[in-house]
């Protein structure tokens, strides 16, 4: 649908991702207003969108997306446009030219000493290898220092850090490399939330079910710059870089950026692959393999096949490159530092001056947020604007 030089919407909300559709569809649903969604992709979903590619395989083409949370609400809001397909999320490691189990458990530990351990050794060693709690940790790198330890963090974390962000954990708030759990039993999966799964017939279905009201228009392939003069709002919900709304007179937040490559592996390939894969129908052994080592250029490749148990022939891997990010490319990532973080709040301050703005999602609030704290943030946006307030308090 174009929009038309006398288009008004009682809400315009900027980016179609999980935020924003969240929002829209709270506010057809609970207020009973119009809303135009524009988004300057040319699909709805944001980052969390899903495609089968041209091989008829279900691939994730902006990174890999686990659903997981702990929050009832989310899961029950969620459930009302998808069935779930349970996943446990399962990842290896592959450094040093070998395959270990990660992250970190019992068994990471006995391949490490080359033979069985009990957790009590490994409880042990780790006592002796983690630096001692002064203090809370300044960074990523002395929580892992005091987590993992020196050895599993120099093997496992410090150079897939530096990869990825282009900067060291020294450089990176503890919360950073916080998000990967350390076990000492063997217990090896990825996550740590209670409820694990992916929409049984993937994201697109879900957010088409989720903007299925009348009252919600949606624009794609359409930017807030090229639109807001010639459309007018009641509110708006905004949901894209919190620095770009105020036309960066602050300065520019750091974002890191990725550039993905996908590659399609026939039944044949697959069937010589085997003794790599370990798994017939698989080109590596797990759902998600990292790369920690410098000489790699990829950060990690992820088999989605693994976690949505698609019944199709052959399969499609993505390698997941780093990018240093420009305007021209998509920024994937906030980059939480103590420098970026002094900028975020200096523009999050100018957020509150906005009369009748909302800024949600990951952009917006220059937060590196998983899905269901987007959603939760956007429900909570719904209960303040049914309640008269643009923000929740
Ligand atoms: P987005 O999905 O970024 O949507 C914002 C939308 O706004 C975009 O579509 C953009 O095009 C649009 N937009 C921006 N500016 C404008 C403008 N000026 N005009 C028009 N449109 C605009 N979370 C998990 O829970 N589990 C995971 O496994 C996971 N994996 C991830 C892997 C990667 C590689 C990345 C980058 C993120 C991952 N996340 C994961 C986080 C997840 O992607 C986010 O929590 C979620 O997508 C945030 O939704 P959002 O709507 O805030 O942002
Ligand atoms: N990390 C690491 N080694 C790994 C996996 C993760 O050092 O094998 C660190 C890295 O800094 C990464 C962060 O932990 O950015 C969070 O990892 P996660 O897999 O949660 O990243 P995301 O899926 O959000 O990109």
């Amino acid at each position: 649908m174009g929009y038309t030089a006398s288009m008004h919407a009682s809400f315009l909300v900027v980016g179609a991702g999980l935020a924003g559709l969240t929002a829209a569809e709270q506010i057809a649903a609970r207020l009973g207003k119009d809303c135009l969604v524009i988004d300057r992709r040319d699909h709805i979903g944001g980052n969390c969108h899903d495609m089968q590619d041209e091989h008829g395989v279900l691939v994730h083409p902006y990174g890999p997306h686990y659903f997981r949370t702990d929050s009832e609400r989310v899961v029950n809001y969620l459930s009302r446009f998808t069935d779930w397909h349970p996943v446990r999320y399962r990842v290896q490691s592959c450094t040093k030219g070998r395959y270990w189990s990660f992250p970190v458990n019992l068994r990471t530990f006995e391949q490490l000493m080359g033979r069985e351990c009990t957790e009590e050794e490994f409880r042990a060693w780790l006592d002796r290898e983690r630096a001692p709690e002064d203090g809370p940790p300044a960074n990523s790198e002395e929580l892992m220092l005091r987590t993992a330890g020196k050895t599993l963090y120099r093997l496992f974390f410090a150079p897939y850090t530096l990869k990825q962000w282009g900067v060291p954990a020294t450089e990176l708030a503890p919360s950073v490399c916080g998000r990967i759990p350390i076990r000492t039993n063997r217990d090896d999966s990825y996550l740590k939330e209670s409820f694990q799964a992916l929409p049984q017939d993937g994201y697109a279905a879900m957010f088409r079910r989720m903007s299925s009201s009348p009252l919600i228009r949606i624009l794609t392939s359409t930017s807030f710059e090229e639109v807001k003069k010639r459309i007018t709002w009641d509110h708006l919900i905004y949901t894209g870089p919190l620095d770009a709304y105020f036309n960066y007179s602050l300065g520019r937040l750091p974002y890191r950026s990725l550039r993905f490559e996908r590659e399609h592996f026939s039944a044949d390939q697959l069937e010589e692959r085997l003794p790599v894969s370990g798994k017939e129908g698989f080109w590596q052994p797990e759902m998600q393999v990292n790369y920690p080592d410098p000489a790699v250029p990829w950060t990690r490749i992820v088999e989605l096949k693994h976690a949505t148990g698609q019944q199709v022939e052959g399969s499609t891997v993505i390698r997941e490159y780093p990018d240093a990010w420009t305007t021209e490319k998509e920024p994937y990532y906030p980059i939480p530092s103590g420098v970026s973080e002094q900028l975020a709040e200096a523009y999050r301050k100018l957020t509150k001056r906005e009369k009748h703005v909302t800024f949600i999602g990951r952009l917006a609030q220059y937060r590196y947020l998983n899905m269901d704290q987007v959603v939760l943030q956007a429900l909570e946006c719904a209960d303040a604007l049914a309640g008269g307030r643009d923000n929740p308090a």
